[in-house]
């Protein structure tokens, strides 16, 4: 059969289940909340959600707030992590992991990741400790949780803070215990992509009810619970989450469990298909992990099992066959403009002598990531095992026909650059 990509028929028409998902329960919490006339940060929708999400992941304090950025930037702050401070991260994960610690005028130190879960991986954090490292980020990548096992006697040893980037994550179990809960502190987003969505969104979680109350003052401009409106103590801003919000998250929260029982059994119906196929490769889960909610699929792409073409050209052709696959963050985050030495020298203030120099740093794995990965989304193990059998044909198809592509590969690559 044609690739679609040469004008073949594309091998899957049907679209895959749409993102977010929602129904008139939804619609019900939104109108009440308009017509409770209190709308901003203070509603009772707000306790009502923040106490439902405590007791989703069994934790003792959530603060709820404006992103997960945001949430990022007050848990490190909450935790103690100041100016000049060093704080370690991985380097393969969405900006804000870094870029919080940044807006702490702290400093990022990039550690590798495990090249089987793309968590930041236990041993290469302890060669980069320093006297002046303050915090560990970790984030549970795609939704598998860390090696929590290794990453806390780590942090107890040299007195480290861990705070928690759960923003793949919610729901997320390992060796029974819900993520957020190993750290310092956890945060969450609820941005539009995300697991639980309000289309902006975030919290943060914390056992210790000082650090609860130091993020509730920085998001409540520096206000205490038990103070007056117009009494101030810290230098906080105001990083609230809205009424409507926090109605939408109710029932986003309510879906999650059963989205997350859907995934899982579509993802591992994808590995038993993806086992008997070569030349795409995906990591089987830790034993230790309890609950994986999936947010990404990552594949590993070896050329090798396709004539050679590039991983570009087999996404095109494989997009073009109607499935959306994507290639994973281009290149680790210390690679991106932000991280060049001028323009960090403004962003961490009296940190800049020391600032290290990531124009030197080549972390292989997260490199190697980088060139081979491929994933999709969540919302494509929302449907059936149907589903899951057309990727792994459209696979089969383009390998096929990899012969075909690689005599046309200087063409298709030429296009693709035209875009
Ligand atoms: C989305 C995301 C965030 C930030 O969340 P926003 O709500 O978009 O600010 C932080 N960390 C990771 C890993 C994310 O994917």
């Amino acid at each position: 059969m044609t690739l679609a990509i040469l004008g073949g028929k594309p091998a899957r028409k049907e679209s895959f289940p749409d993102w977010p998902v929602f129904s008139s329960e939804e619609e019900t919490l939104l109108l009440k909340a308009l017509r409770g006339g209190n709308w901003g940060g203070y509603g009772a929708e707000i306790r009502r959600f923040e106490e439902r999400f405590q007791r989703m992941h069994e934790v003792k304090h959530a603060i709820s707030c404006a992103n997960g950025t945001v949430a990022l930037e007050v848990a490190l702050r909450s935790v103690g992590v100041r100016c000049g401070d060093e704080v370690i991260v991985t380097p393969f994960s969405f900006i804000a992991s870094a870029s919080a610690i940044l807006l702490c005028h702290a400093i990022p130190v990039f550690a590798d990741i495990d090249p089987k879960t793309l968590n930041i991986s236990p041993s290469a954090i302890e060669p980069v400790i320093t006297p002046r490292t303050k915090a560990i980020v970790v984030v549970h990548f795609g939704g598998h949780p860390a090696d929590m096992d290794a990453i806390v006697p780590l942090a107890r040893k040299y007195g480290l803070a861990i705070v928690e980037d759960c923003a793949h994550a919610h729901g997320a179990r390992w060796r029974g215990t819900a993520v957020g809960n190993f750290g310092d502190a956890g945060t969450f987003s609820f941005q539009g992509y995300k697991l639980v969505t309000s289309g902006e969104g975030g919290v943060i979680v914390a056992n210790d009810s000082n650090v609860a109350e130091r993020a509730w003052s920085y998001c409540n401009q520096g206000r205490r619970r038990e103070g007056g409106w117009y009494e101030h103590y810290s230098l906080g801003s105001n990083y609230r989450l809205t009424a409507f919000q926090a109605a939408v998250l109710c029932t986003q929260l309510e879906r999650l469990s059963e989205q997350t029982a859907t995934r899982a059994g579509n993802a591992a119906y994808f590995r038993s298909l993806l086992r008997k196929f070569n030349g795409i490769e995906t990591a089987e889960p830790s034993e230790h992990v309890e609950s994986n909610p999936h947010y990404l699929v990552i594949l590993r792409y070896d050329p090798g099992a396709f004539s050679g073409i590039s991983r570009e050209v087999f996404l095109e052709a494989v997009r073009a066959e109607g499935i959306p696959v994507s290639t994973v963050y281009p290149y680790p985050l210390y690679s991106n403009p932000l991280f060049e030495r001028e323009k960090l020298e403004q962003a961490a203030c009296a940190a800049s002598a020391s600032l290290p120099d990531y124009s030197a740093l080549h972390l292989e794995e997260c490199e190697r990531i980088c060139r081979e990965g491929l994933w999709f989304d969540h919302q494509m193990l929302l449907g059936d095992k149907r589903d899951m059998e057309d990727i792994v044909e459209a696979f089969q198809k383009v390998q096929e026909n990899s012969s075909i592509l690689a005599k046309h590969q200087e063409e298709l690559k030429a296009a693709l650059r035209r875009g």
